[in-house]
Parts: structure tokens; C-alpha cells; sequence
């Protein structure tokens, strides 16, 4: 079943327009990379699935709802639960308090975050300023998994982090992968990515150039659409 739909979607930042009419689709249980060079408009298409682009047109439809006015805190609440760009956290709260803020009913809790990730189970009562660049984006995704989404939605997740905290968040991605969450995700790390993506878009100046499977994704496409 198709749980995020988005048909021609177009985005602006004031008079400057970012996406030309994007398409795209995630379906229950599967791992879609939204790919692309620097500014090709993944961040953009995120922003606008998300409800936090005001400039937006087009459709978009999230688990069978139309959602294109839909106000940002609306749609996180229908079930998308996204980790921008920068991990943001509430630096004077704790790891527990900042991931019982987020919490929602279901099958994430505290206990199986720290499954997820022990680090932050180590460290519940520390504050989130006193984290290390990696535990923060763990604590990010953490409280993004907290409410419980039906979709998740990693933005450069591993950017700028150290190799073994790396590691770690891709284990996790492959975990959540393993447990058939469906998650949309953008990273520079083709060499992690492409092995847990069921499905590849590839943006080209604000509108999808290529997309199929990672097998499917030639030297030729990735020199055209991906190479620096
Ligand atoms: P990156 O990997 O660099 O984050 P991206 O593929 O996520 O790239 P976007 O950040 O979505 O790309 O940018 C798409 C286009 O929108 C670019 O031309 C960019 O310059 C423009 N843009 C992004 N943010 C803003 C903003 N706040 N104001 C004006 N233009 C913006």
C-alpha cells in the first residue's frame, strides 16, 4: 500500500522557485534515498512534504489524506516523524525528557530506543547539550521515533559525524529497515545507502531525473546526476 504520495509538487522561497514539480511515492515497509547533487531540492522536498514550506502546490497524499494545506504540526501528528537537518534537541533537557516530550503510544518507548541505540540509554539522565555531535542526531532520531510515526524521514542523518558513531546510526537504519518501518532518506554515504534503499528518486534541479532500483543505478546515471 502506498503511504506517501506526492504528485507534482512545487515549491517556492519567496520569488525564487526550488521545486518544478516533483513526484514521488513511499509505500508501506519500503526504504526510498532521495538523492541528488548539493541544492538539487532534497531538503526542499522534504520541507514541503512536511508542511514547513508556505510556498507549496501540487499534491500530497499521507496514508490515504490529502495533506497539501495541511499545517506542519497536523501532518507530524497523521504519522510522519522527521529528523531535519542539524539534529535539533532541546539542549537544556535530558535524553529522557527530551524523548518523553516527543512520546506518542505504540511500540516506541523509552526501553526499545535504548535498544535501538544503548548509547542513549547509557546516558538517559544527561543533558542533551553534553552529548557528542553523534549522540545528539541518535537523540534526534530517537524522538522522532518516539511519537511513533508511520513514516520516518532521515535528512543528512549521518552528515558530519564520527566513523564509528556512523556506523552505528546504519546499523540502526538497517534495524528499522529489518522491522519494516517505512523511511525516506537523504545521505551522501552512496557506499551505506544504496545497500538498505528498496527504491532510488533522483533530483535534478527541483524535479525527479531518474529513479529505480539501487541495482538499476548505472555508472552512467550516477556520473550524470550524482558526480561532484
Ligand atoms: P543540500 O544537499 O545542499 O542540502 P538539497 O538538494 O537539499 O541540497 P535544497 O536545500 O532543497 O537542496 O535547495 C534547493 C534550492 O533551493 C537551491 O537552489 C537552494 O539554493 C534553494 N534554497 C534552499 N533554501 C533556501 C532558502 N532558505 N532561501 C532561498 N533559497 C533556498
Amino acid at each position: 500500500m502506498t503511504l506517501l504520495s506526492v504528485q507534482r509538487l512545487e515549491a517556492s522561497y519567496g520569488a525564487s522557485q526550488a521545486l518544478f514539480g516533483v513526484d514521488l511515492s513511499v509505500g508501506e515497509g519500503e526504504v526510498v534515498a532521495l538523492m541528488g547533487r548539493n541544492g538539487m531540492g532534497k531538503t526542499t522536498t522534504i520541507r514541503a512534504v512536511c508542511g514547513l514550506m508556505p510556498n507549496r502546490s501540487g499534491a500530497i497524499s499521507f496514508a490515504g489524506r490529502d495533506v497539501i494545506r495541511e499545517k506542519s504540526f497536523r501532518i507530524a501528528r497523521l504519522g510522519i516523524g522527521l529528523v531535519p537537518e542539524g539534529r535539533r534537541c532541546f539542549a537544556n533537557l535530558t535524553v529522557r525528557e527530551n524523548l518523553l516530550a516527543a512520546a506518542r503510544p505504540g511500540k516506541w518507548t523509552l526501553d526499545t530506543i535504548s535498544g535501538l541505540f544503548p548509547r542513549l540509554g547509557e546516558r538517559e539522565g544527561q543533558y542533551a547539550r553534553t552529548l557528542s555531535g553523534g549522540e545528539q542526531q541518535m537523540l534526534a532520531i530517537g524522538r522522532a521515533l518516539m511519537t511513533n510515526p508511520r513514516l520516518l524521514i532521515l535528512d543528512e542523518a549521518t552528515e558530519g559525524l564520527a566513523p564509528v558513531i556512523r556506523q552505528d546510526i546504519w546499523r540502526a537504519i538497517r534495524s528499522l529497515k529489518t522491522n519494516g518501518e517505512s523511511i525516506l532518506v537523504v545521505d551522501k554515504t552512496m557506499s551505506e545507502l544504496l545497500p538498505v534503499a528498496d527504491r532510488c528518486v533522483v533530483l535534478e534541479k527541483g524535479a525527479v531525473a531518474w529513479t529505480g532500483r539501487p541495482d538499476e543505478l548505472t555508472a552512467q546515471v550516477q556520473d550524470r546526476y550524482l558526480g561532484v
